[in-house]
């Protein structure tokens, strides 16, 4: 039986721009959308309309000073937010239904419309920090959306998995003292937004809880398949999450014009797996992933592709696969899972 797996697909999302030549372009969801919309696929896929999250909602992460800026861009034709981050006149509009697509997803999940969920939204979220935006990111949708899920749903325990090119600072920022929320990232190092080193492992009663994997240049389909199972799989099991979200940066693609990593769609399938793996051990498979980065227009929608079939179950990477991926890893992703294994030992057993 193929799972039940929901897509937050919406044109409205096409509208914001952040400027002309910008990466993160409008292109990029079309392309998606363009294959996605291909009659023998749309028909395997549950459409959720999204709707916009309330400035309550986007208080939970964000100062209300920064909510109503952002509000007051509003018609506005650009202003810059940060030099990489831009607003259109739409873009306060479509970065609350980014929030709020995300919110749908979750909501999926919880009531059992969907087993499991992508939304695939605009502007991404994860760099954007409490009263600034940076990064392309205005709102930060997965942190937004773990704390919807812990308070609407009175949800003790939330894994945040990070696989995006670059460290989701915001999001660390947001849990860095709450055990509420583990978050573990990979991404490339050093490199922007330069956070994200191996010392940083939360503070106060979040210590411990903040697991990060800086990578040099170069990982691969294997060596991130061996990270994720090494570090990321025991750690998550022991912590036993309630739901478990994805902040999903396609910009780890080996093309990709922005990053120097070689994963392909084949290993975001065997990653998504893993994560699936565990919130099937942990949460009953609830499992929503929400689009951050990715900059290759078609490699961000062979590798979303990818992901939402092993999502459904149309592709299952079997356990005797991963376990032949991790093989092929070499001797700088051992190093990796050396370091982090040693900084994380007082916390988890990995
Ligand atoms: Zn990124």
């Amino acid at each position: 039986m193929p799972k039940k797996t929901g897509i937050v697909k919406d044109q409205r999302y096409l509208q914001h721009s952040a400027g002309a030549y910008h990466p993160e372009s409008p292109e990029r969801l079309a392309a998606v959308h363009a294959i996605l919309d291909k009659p023998a696929i749309a028909q395997k896929f549950i459409q959720l309309a999204p709707r916009e999250a309330t400035h309550k909602e986007i208080e939970m992460i964000h100062a209300p000073s920064y909510v109503e800026y952002i509000a007051s861009t509003a018609g506005k034709d650009c202003v810059y937010l940060d030099p990489d981050t831009a607003t259109s006149p739409e873009s306060y509009e479509i970065a609350k239904l980014a929030v709020g697509g995300l919110l749908t997803a979750i909501d999926a999940v919880m009531q059992k419309k969907v087993d499991n969920a992508f939304a695939l939204v605009r502007p991404p979220g994860h760099h954007a920090e409490y009263d600034r935006a940076a990064g392309f990111c205005i709102f930060n949708n997965v942190a937004i959306g773990a704390l919807h899920a812990i308070k609407k749903y009175n949800l003790k325990k939330i894994l945040i998995v990070d696989w995006d090119l670059h460290h989701g600072n915001g999001t660390q920022h947001s849990f860095e003292d709450d055990p509420r929320v583990l978050y573990f990232s990979t991404h490339q190092y050093p490199y922007y937004p330069g956070t994200g080193s191996l010392q940083e492992i939360g503070r106060g009663k979040g210590e411990g809880y903040t697991i990060n994997v800086p990578l040099s240049t170069g990982a691969d389909d294997a060596a991130f398949v061996k990270i994720f199972r090494k570090i990321l799989k025991p750690a998550a099991l022991q912590y036993k999450p309630d739901f478990v979200l994805l902040s999903a940066g396609f910009d780890t693609y080996f093309q990709d014009p922005l990053g120097g990593m070689r994963v392909t769609p084949k290993g975001f399938a065997a990653l998504t797996r893993i994560m699936l793996d565990i919130a099937e051990s942990c949460c009953e498979g609830r499992f929503v992933v929400v689009l951050e980065g990715g900059y290759h227009v078609m490699g961000l929608a062979e590798s979303i592709k990818a992901v939402l079939e092993e999502m459904r179950g149309d592709t299952v990477c079997a356990e005797e696969r991963l376990a032949a991926m991790e093989k092929e890893a070499g001797a700088v992703a051992d190093n990796v899972i050396k370091q982090v294994t040693a900084k994380i030992k007082p916390y988890w057993n990995a």
